[in-house]
């Protein structure tokens, strides 16, 4: 018998996306709609509305895989930390299983990443993989042996959200001292506050008390700009050596880079020769690469872990 078609939604702070991955586990995009981000109900109404103008798409049993922000609690089922407030406490693969009569599985969007670059992208033939995700902000997923390390309590592979392992910076030949700055999250001198676009600009601001986007320093750190160069030669520091430290502590042999910045090719390689000279023994093996699965990496990830969990 053939492998049910999945249908998959990411779901995110501003989109819905809808997409089927069918028996050959290969993904097609569907739709793509503005999320009711403020009313469950709404939410609810539009995701079955979706579903329902796609359904030729799928069969009867064909299970739900979601990938999204926020943290789902392994004991409970309820969200957390979710960019979304409909979400917030809702036990939203049971409600949703309900309301749309199907199984239904909900994942943390850099756990799915990781997944499916693991099983089938930049990860592949790697018995530990961890997937750094550089977006606006830093988040991670841990896999091994082809299964998502979920934890005790599902914040596995959160490395941006403990401190920066440096306070002090080399630029040029000249130690600069960094402060600690406040995190959304509540804590002082988490890595996300220099470590994804906005913490490069951040830390751009920091260096230079000058405002510049993420895009603009890169581009000028590509032209050579100083100021640029600086920025960018201590965000390696800076995000080199925690990623060398959770490397020495999961054992990953490769690290796969999702968000935004996995786009800039020269920044990953750069931060893949920082990351050689900080972990304990370096290989000449590339351990930090861009991600294969730039755009729909959650879903795809979510979907493969519908098919581990329903077949
Ligand atoms: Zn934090």
């Amino acid at each position: 018998m053939s492998k049910p078609a999945v249908i998959c939604l990411d779901l995110g702070g501003s989109f819905i996306k809808l997409g089927v991955m069918d028996a050959q586990n290969a993904l097609t995009i569907l739709d793509q709609q503005n999320i009711p981000a403020t009313s469950w109900t709404a939410f609810t109404t539009l995701v079955s509305h979706m579903i329902a103008q796609h359904q030729a798409h799928f069969t009867a049993d064909s299970p739900v895989a979601i990938s999204t922000a926020g943290i789902v609690a392994p004991d409970t089922g309820e969200m957390f930390a979710s960019n979304i407030p409909a979400f917030h406490q809702r036990r939203l693969a049971n409600e949703l299983s309900a309301i749309l009569q199907r199984r239904v599985i909900v994942h943390n969007d850099a756990d799915c990443f990781t997944l499916a670059e693991a099983l089938t992208g930049a990860g592949q033939a790697h018995k530990v993989v961890f997937g750094a995700i550089l977006g606006s902000g830093v988040g991670g997923g841990l896999v091994a042996d082809g299964r998502i390390i979920t934890g005790q309590n599902g914040l596995t592979g959160e490395w941006g959200h403990g401190p920066i392992t440096l306070t002090e910076v080399e630029l040029d030949g000249e130690t600069l001292r960094l402060p600690r700055l406040s995190c959304p999250c509540g804590q002082k001198g988490c890595l996300d506050s220099y470590g994804g676009a906005r913490g490069l600009e951040n830390l751009h601001q920091t260096l230079h008390s000058s405002t510049a986007s993420s895009i603009d320093i890169i581009k000028r750190w590509q032209q050579q700009d100083r100021q640029a160069q600086q920025t960018l030669q201590a965000w390696l520091q800076l995000v080199g050596q925690p990623l060398a430290y959770t490397i020495n502590i999961t054992g990953a042999s490769r690290v796969v880079v999702g968000g935004g910045l996995a786009s800039v090719v020269p920044l990953i390689e750069a931060l893949d020769q920082a990351v050689q000279g900080y972990v304990l023994r370096s290989t000449r093996q590339r351990l930090v690469v861009p991600g294969a699965f730039a755009h729909h990496g959650g879903m795809m990830g979510a979907a493969l872990l519908a098919r581990q969990r329903h077949g």
